[in-house]
């Protein structure tokens, strides 16, 4: 059966410009993705499928980015400025170009960013320069929502602070905790953590925060939306008043405001959010009725050139297993993360896929969450997603650095009138 996406004209309101999305050129569109399902974002509520198609734009003045800062200005160290250098980076994207400053000041901060902006850096960099120029040392806490967020930031904070002499923790769920254990004894400049489990840590007592002085709470709003405020409070109520809370969520809600009325003090606000999906991924539906049916497009389109390095989203852990083991088996090299994974098996899938080894790489929403990768070419909902914040989640790991991507949504057959 040949793939052919559906091109339902009544559903279709094209008029998309092609966006173009890099860091040296930001748009000016600070528009948020319209909930607009009709149910908010409540799990499993309807979605109707003219929304996982182009959607058409309201027209917006692209407005040029104007740096005010290069990496040069910044008054960081000669080897970090190197490291910088060593990793590519020729300008600083808008999150940097604007946070950097006032984290160098001491200032708390709320970034408004998401997965894409280089928010990582904006606030490593300064961290890790105040690490290496100031004494007594800081000691400095990164919560963030999932463990693979956790290791992207550890191996950014490595790539940063090499031959620096800094070593950090790392303390996330699904690995031993021993070794964890370990690390903190040995004295670490950085954790970077799950809240579970350094909340785990905190009670076994291995975890003592009374010395942080910088304390960094990356997607909090995921954080949120994964359970996490009590353990969150718990964590935040161990460490000093008196420190440095930088602050990064891509949405805000009233929670998210009582937090940062709670935990900030006089913050700075740096707003920036990538141009809106619709601009610069493709979307469109693909019509099946049955299992039977998805499963065989899927198979089928996969054979297309074009597919180049495709992710997969499906519902439930055995799902995506399933549908990975059948993919494989009919030629297809696929791997597939999910929460019944161990720790090491999704980094594994994880660096199979992002080095090309995998073509496909199957996932649940959780398990992909914030997950850096890059150049992906297709983003599929074989599954559909359960709200529509999370379709514009999952679409976002396409089209992503500047270039384009196409994403696709399977739907039962619309009935035309
Ligand atoms: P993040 O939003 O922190 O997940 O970063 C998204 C991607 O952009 C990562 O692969 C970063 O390494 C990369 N990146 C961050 N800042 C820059 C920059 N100034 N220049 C080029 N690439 C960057």
């Amino acid at each position: 059966m040949a793939y052919r996406p559906s091109n339902n004209s009544s559903t279709q309101p094209r008029g998309a410009r092609p966006g173009h999305r890099s860091f040296g050129g930001q748009s000016s569109n600070n528009r948020r993705p319209s909930g607009g399902n009709g149910g908010g974002n409540r799990r499993g509520a309807y979605i109707h499928p003219s929304k996982f198609i182009n959607k058409a734009v309201a027209a917006v003045d692209e407005v040029v980015y104007e740096h005010k800062n290069n990496f040069a200005d910044f008054p960081f160290t000669a080897a970090l400025h190197a490291n910088v250098a060593k990793r590519g980076y020729t300008a600083p994207s808008p999150i940097q170009d604007q946070a950097i400053p006032l984290i160098l000041e001491g200032r708390d901060v709320i970034g408004l960013a998401n997965t894409g902006t280089g928010k990582t850096a904006a606030f490593l960099l300064p961290i890790i320069n105040s690490l290496t120029t100031h004494s007594p040392r800081a000691s400095v806490l990164i919560m963030a929502p999932t463990r693979e967020l956790a290791v992207q930031i550890e191996e950014e904070f490595r790539a940063f602070s090499q031959g620096m002499q800094l070593y950090d923790a790392i303390c996330v769920g699904g690995t031993n905790i021993d070794r964890q254990i370990r690390d903190l004894r040995r004295g670490a400049h950085v954790i970077i953590g799950t809240p579970g489990r350094l909340k785990d840590l905190m009670n076994r007592r291995e975890l003592n925060l009374s010395n942080v002085t910088t304390l960094v709470l990356d997607e909090a709003d995921r954080m949120l939306d994964m359970g996490f405020i009590n353990d969150i409070r718990t964590i935040v109520s161990q460490t000093p008043a008196e420190r440095q809370t930088l602050f990064f969520s891509a949405t805000i809600t009233p929670t998210i405001k009582d937090l940062v009325n709670t935990f900030l003090n006089d913050p700075a606000e740096v707003q920036v959010r990538t141009a809106d999906t619709s601009e610069r991924v493709d979307q469109n539906i693909i019509e099946a009725d049955t299992k039977e049916a998805r499963l065989d497009i899927l198979t089928n389109m996969l054979n297309e050139a074009e597919f180049e390095k495709v992710l997969v989203f499906g519902e439930t852990k055995f799902g995506v297993q399933r549908l990975s083991d059948h993919l494989e088996r009919s030629g297809h090299s696929s791997v597939a993360i999910h929460g019944n994974k161990s720790q090491s098996q999704r980094q594994r899938a994880l660096k199979t896929f992002k080095d090309g080894k995998a073509r496909i790489l199957v996932a649940t929403d959780v398990a992909a969450r914030g997950l850096d990768i890059p150049n992906v070419s297709h983003v599929i909902n074989y599954d559909q997603p359960a709200t529509y914040e999370d379709y514009v989640h999952r679409i976002g790991r396409t089209g992503r650095g500047g270039a384009s991507g196409k994403a696709l949504t399977f739907v039962p057959t619309q009935t035309r009138r």
